[in-house]
């Protein structure tokens, strides 16, 4: 059985968090002298001078009338990559718990472990990138404390179905957490709806991918409000700035456009690879749900440099688990995607032997 209280490191449990000006007065008109901020103003811009909201109030309000969701249960990190990092300090005891994780995927769940000093258990995907839910769970050890699961998993484009999510989080008694970054570009409902039956998941999404704001540095944690509150201790205190927090407010009024661009991707995916599939030095496109396509190729690392050579940059992720000769290309715009396949096509003529 899941408890929250047995999961989190002894010394997060008696921290004191930093209280900073910001928590101790809430309010938005007065003298303000408690904080050393500049009284003149700002060379950055109106407003610039003074702290931003250490637990953005105004960002959550908005994001849990979109999600239909409550503002305790949203925890929010400068990027999700801030998340995975806290996630594993606030309940990984460096040398002694570990994480599981189910590669091919996201590099950077184990990256921040080695960091933490935190032990990495690998469970590797089948052949078709699917995982099995009997081999996870047997990796499972006393001292696990997070499953990491990628839904749609980046590189390969596939979603972790809801069923393993469901059964993988009931036998767990630690926190399961659902990397939905790409799940604009998906057809599979969000796993935040679970959150009410499954007291232990953590989903995570990202302003990075779909609303185009990549450079601002904004992720999402959805989880029951105690686990929001475990990380909002220990959060660097001002860990999304002022720009960020007001260029999203204003974002979410224009959720319509953020909608429209994932239609053109999604129209855009399956042309390109319709057309990825017709190239001889392409052996299979593997089905995303994703803004990308992960490809098989003759040989990844020629294409991939010659592709470089004409200012054509893909990511090559061949040293992955399963993903021999394979490349990630991202959808690109229309005329991106047509000199991609212009390009692939030029290889494959005059270069492929
Ligand atoms: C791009 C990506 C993210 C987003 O990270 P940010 O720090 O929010 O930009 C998270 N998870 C996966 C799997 C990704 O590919």
């Amino acid at each position: 059985m899941f408890s929250l209280d047995k999961i989190i490191r002894n010394n997060v449990k008696s921290l004191k968090p930093y209280a900073s000006a910001r928590d101790e007065f809430k309010g938005r008109e007065g003298i303000f002298l408690d904080a050393n901020e500049n009284p003149f103003g700002s060379l950055a811009g109106d407003g610039m001078n003074r702290y931003p909201d250490p637990l953005q109030r105004s960002v959550k309000e908005k994001i849990a009338d979109w999600k239909a969701i409550s503002t305790e249960h949203i925890f929010l990190g400068n990027g999700s990559d801030e998340i995975i990092d806290l996630l594993i300090r606030a309940f990984c005891e460096p040398r002694e718990h570990n994480i599981i994780i189910t590669p091919p995927t996201y590099g950077v769940y184990s990256v921040y472990a080695e960091i933490n000093d935190v032990v990495v258990k690998k469970v590797l995907l089948d052949e078709t990138f699917n995982l099995n839910v009997d081999q996870v769970l047997d990796a499972v050890n006393e001292q696990t404390r997070l499953i990491f699961l990628c839904s749609p998993n980046n590189p390969t484009g596939n979603i972790v179905p809801r069923e393993t999510v469901i059964n993988i989080a009931k036998d767990f008694p630690g926190l399961v957490v659902v990397d939905e970054a790409y799940a604009d570009f998906s057809e599979q409902p969000s796993m935040v709806h679970l959150l009410n039956d499954l007291p232990n998941l953590f989903v995570m999404q990202t302003f990075s991918k779909a609303w185009g704001m990549a450079a601002l540095r904004l992720g999402m944690g959805f989880a029951n409000p105690d686990i929001v509150k475990v990380l909002n201790k220990i959060k660097p205190p001002y860990n999304i700035n002022a720009i960020t927090q007001e260029l999203a407010l204003k974002a979410m009024d224009r959720k319509s456009e953020a909608a429209d661009w994932v239609q053109q991707i999604i129209l855009e995916r399956s042309d390109l690879a319709q057309q990825l599939r017709g190239l001889d030095v392409v052996k299979n496109v593997y089905p995303s749900e994703a803004n990308f396509l992960l490809i098989k190729t003759t040989n990844a690392k020629k294409i991939y440099d010659y592709l470089t050579g004409r200012g054509i940059i893909v990511r090559n992720r061949s040293s992955e688990p399963g993903c021999a000769e394979c490349l990630r290309v991202t959808v690109g715009t229309k005329d991106e995607n047509i000199e991609l396949i212009a390009s692939m096509k030029e290889y494959s003529e005059n270069l492929n032997p």
